[in-house]
């Protein structure tokens, strides 16, 4: 197993690494006890802190990659083109990791698009980056509230709907009890409601359609382009095809997020979407999607250089002890992944989680 360590430096406001020398202390001791081939690096414009983490991982033969939110927690909110939900709620921001409120914005948007490109311009001013990763590529989940599953109706998107004859009148009477799936087709779910059909198969092409032209960007940059997306059998409610994203990207990170309790972790995502969709989503599978068996099924049968992520944090909000880091590692080298991302943050994980991970390095 090969490993990526993603290390968060912080927001755009707020730094989270203080001190260079333990820094330099804990990223030594990771390349000492695991096999790093690559780095994911965001998104504080810290020059100092970035250029002796890129310095290091030069040494050691490691490729970086700057850390880029897209749709959400973006630089300049005030040039971007806003989200307009159905039902005029415009407060469904989150607050439960500092520096992060998960305001989405639309992702149908050109503007949006520049923006992203700009942002990576700013944080590289100073700064060599092999590659960009990509976050925030999705619409917001339930955990933002309910009309952030009916997506976008900024008149851009208006125009989308109008060219595929959804029936917004019959959306605005949706209740979450609708978003039940009835069915499901290679990780997509299908619903009774045709207009709910309609509307995700949308949102799903928005999304790879602006990824996509991101991605032409970034290569012809002669960037390298990684994606974070959530676990796949949750995916689907945030507009995220994993299959066909995976199908131009250098790699994609399915965040197998079994212990957080926040925005993308599975418990945290599933509490939120209810408990007939939870189950409903874990008969479709066959399994308990937040357990190791869910891990495979939902991993196995994905194309592409698939890389995903587990947590290495012992946080109030992500619990990650060093048995279940080792058992989602197995699952990992039982599928034959050759890849895996330690997440969300590797600078606050303990050595000890390094020395768990090396066991299975090679
Ligand atoms: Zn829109």
């Amino acid at each position: 197993m090969k490993y990526t360590l993603q290390i968060n430096t912080g927001s755009f406001d707020i730094l989270k690494v203080y001190d260079i020398n333990d820094v330099l202390d804990r990223l030594n001791y990771a390349f000492s006890v695991i096999d790093v081939d690559r780095v994911i690096l965001g998104w504080n414009n810290c020059v100092d802190i970035n250029k002796t983490i890129i310095d290091l991982c030069a040494k050691n033969n490691t490729e970086v990659f700057l850390w880029l939110p897209v749709f959400a927690d973006v630089r300049r909110i005030d040039k971007s083109d806003k989200l307009v939900f159905l039902n005029e709620n415009n407060d469904s921001s989150i607050s439960v990791v500092e520096g992060e409120n998960f305001e989405f914005i639309c992702p149908n948007s050109e503007a949006n698009i520049d923006e992203v490109i700009e942002t990576y311009k700013y944080l590289s001013t100073q700064c060599h980056f092999d590659g960009v990763f990509l976050d925030r590529i999705r619409y917001a989940s339930m955990a933002n509230g309910f009309d952030s599953l009916l997506g976008c109706y900024c008149d851009k998107c208006l125009d989308v709907y109008k060219n595929n004859n959804i029936n917004i009148d019959n959306l605005k009477t949706k209740t979450i009890e609708d978003f039940i799936p009835c069915g499901m087709n290679n990780g997509l779910y299908d619903f009774a409601d045709e207009d709910i059909n309609k509307l995700f198969t949308i949102k799903r092409n928005i999304v790879l359609d602006s990824v996509n032209e991101l991605i032409d960007r970034f290569h012809a940059l002669d960037l390298k382009v990684g994606l974070d997306v959530f676990a796949p059998a949750i995916s689907d409610y945030v507009g995220q095809d994993v299959s066909s994203l995976a199908k131009k990207a250098d790699f994609v990170k399915p965040m197998m997020y079994s212990v957080t309790n926040a925005p993308a972790g599975i418990p945290f995502e599933l509490n939120a979407l209810g408990e007939d969709i939870k189950n409903k989503i874990n008969e479709l599978w066959g399994c308990d999607i937040s357990s190791p068996e869910g891990f495979i099924k939902q991993i196995e049968n994905l194309k592409g250089n698939i890389v995903p992520g587990v947590e290495v944090n012992k946080l109030d909000i992500c619990n990650a002890s060093e048995e279940y880091l080792e058992q989602c590692i197995k699952t990992g080298v039982s599928l034959g992944l050759k890849g895996m991302v330690l997440s969300w943050d590797s600078l606050h994980a303990d050595k000890t989680m390094f020395e768990v991970a090396g066991k299975y390095n090679g």
